[in-house]
């Protein structure tokens, strides 16, 4: 590790290009493997130039190689029983990445593919996201390999609890506050509450995405999905179009998915697509949401029961996916809502979607574009909103839900609502403003990873070499 760290050049008269390709080495090689982590951390840093260039205090302070480290990494086993009395093993994350401007705060993952570089990738996306909110969060993510499908309730509990007795020593309600993300919802959030709470004997606001009998906020489970819609709505506007009769794609077929396309048919759009893993659903005249509610909300289903209730729409499964490609994003659209995982829009999709005439796309999951696909888009002109940005108010109602925890009151859903909008709204403005800033109007990239570094390197310039 320390040879990896001397071979970066210090000092203030290192150019910005070789203080940053030095870095993207270091990380390549400390830590090998980690693909999607790598992918994050050289598209920020590759965008931060402009700024680098006018301000030299972030490589004065060094805060460059310090804000690609997180501050620490929990790597745990987790041991649990299952129905047949068996032992059953996983290993267990929590990155806590950066707490400059606030506690650690992101979610946690359920996933068979989960490893240490892909929930690096996603605390690192989180710290500026965070930043974004203009709430004061900080940066963390964690999970597991554990896979929550094809396991029952009993089985499910007992890994949560198993979990949360290793994880409840780094987390607090002032320390560290972990939510859902894929593969843990409303039931694994649940369990691993109930664990802590007996660990610790304290009932705090320690997890947010809670029922609201137990301290859940209203429209948290729904504010991921019509936040990424408020944030298409602004981005639109500024070219004087809006998503009224438009046809939006939508990938995915879980929380993001779900009221991401409940929220376009409020805005007046069509949605024709939602996908798992397992296949795409094409519907022309729309897609119905109580069927997709009904499937993976209750029932926990794959897509293939839609069309037994919808014969007219069209199911294509993973095997006949275009070459390297996904299906959803080779049905013609107006706007593109990449909802599901990490990669799923590649360069031929977004061959596809300029081909089509898409005029955005609006990443509701986290890094769901591959680097290659956001050049092609961008060079064609595609409107390209940010996962970091565009769905940042999932994590802007987790905080709202801790500051009615720690005032013991209870919003309303109008309530949460309006203050979704509101930072929906101030989050695009940072985001383009600062694009506006830097001479790219538009890029919204760059005015996101600009923006939310500045404001997490300025607090640890403050703060000191901590
Ligand atoms: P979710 O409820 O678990 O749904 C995930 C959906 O994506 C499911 O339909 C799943 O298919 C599909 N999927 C997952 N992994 C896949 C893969 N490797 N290949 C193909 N399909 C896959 O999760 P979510 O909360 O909606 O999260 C979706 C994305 O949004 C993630 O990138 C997450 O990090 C991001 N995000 C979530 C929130 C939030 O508040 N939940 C906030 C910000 C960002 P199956 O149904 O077959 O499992």
């Amino acid at each position: 590790m320390l040879e990896y760290t001397l071979s970066i050049k210090k000092g203030p008269n290192v150019p910005v290009s070789q203080k940053i390709d030095d870095i993207l080495k270091y990380i390549k090689t400390s830590s090998p493997g980690q693909n999607e982590f790598y992918q994050a951390t050289h598209d920020v840093l590759l965008s931060l130039a402009p700024l680098l260039e006018e301000d030299s205090r972030y490589i004065e302070h060094n805060i460059l190689e310090s804000i690609v480290v997180p501050e620490r990494t929990i790597i745990f086993r987790v041991n649990w029983i299952n129905d047949a009395g068996e032992r059953q093993t996983n290993v267990g994350y929590r990155v806590q990445f950066n707490s400059a401007i606030g506690p650690y705060k992101g979610g946690l993952r359920f996933h068979p593919t989960v490893n240490l570089g892909i929930i690096k990738f996603l605390g690192f996306e989180q710290t500026f996201k965070n930043a974004l909110t203009g709430l004061q969060i900080g940066g963390a993510k964690g999970g597991s390999n554990f896979d929550p499908k094809g396991k029952s309730n009993n089985e499910v509990m007992h890994f949560c609890q198993a979990f949360m007795s290793e994880l409840y020593k780094h987390i607090g309600n002032k320390r560290d506050i972990p939510a859902g993300d894929i593969g843990v919802g409303d039931r694994e959030i649940g369990y691993l509450f109930g664990q802590y709470k007996k660990l610790t004997g304290g009932f705090e606001g320690v997890l947010t995405g809670k029922a609201l009998n137990w301290g859940g906020s209203r429209g948290r489970k729904e504010a991921t999905g019509y936040g990424s819609v408020y944030f298409a709505e602004n981005y639109l506007k500024v070219y004087d179009k809006d998503l009224k009769g438009r046809r939006c794609t939508v990938s995915g077929a879980g929380n993001v998915a779900i009221y991401t396309i409940e929220k376009l048919y409020d805005a007046g759009a069509l949605p024709i697509s939602c996908s798992d893993s397992k296949g795409t659903i094409y519907h022309e005249k729309g897609i119905h949401l109580a069927s997709l509610k009904s499937i993976k909300e209750i029932h926990h289903k794959s897509l293939e029961e839609y069309i037994l209730l919808h014969p007219d729409a069209v199911y294509t499964p993973v095997s006949q996916y275009p070459e390297k490609g996904h299906a959803v994003w080779h049905i013609p659209c107006d706007v593109a809502f990449p909802s599901a995982t990490q990669n799923e829009l590649t360069l031929v999709d977004a061959q596809k979607l300029v081909e089509n005439g898409c005029i955005l796309v609006n990443e509701g999951a986290n890094m769901p574009t591959t680097s290659d696909a956001i050049d092609y888009l961008r060079k064609h002109d595609v409107l390209f909103a940010p996962g970091k940005a565009a769905n940042s108010g999932g994590v802007a109602t987790s905080q709202l839900e801790m500051s009615q925890n720690a005032s013991m009151s209870n919003w309303t859903f109008e309530e949460v609502d309006i203050q979704l909008r509101t930072i929906m709204q101030n989050v695009f403005k940072t985001v383009y403003d600062t694009s506006v800033e830097f001479g790219c109007e538009g890029d919204l990239v760059k005015g996101a990873n600009i923006a939310g570094f500045r404001k997490v390197a300025d607090s640890m310039i403050d703060q000191g070499s901590v």
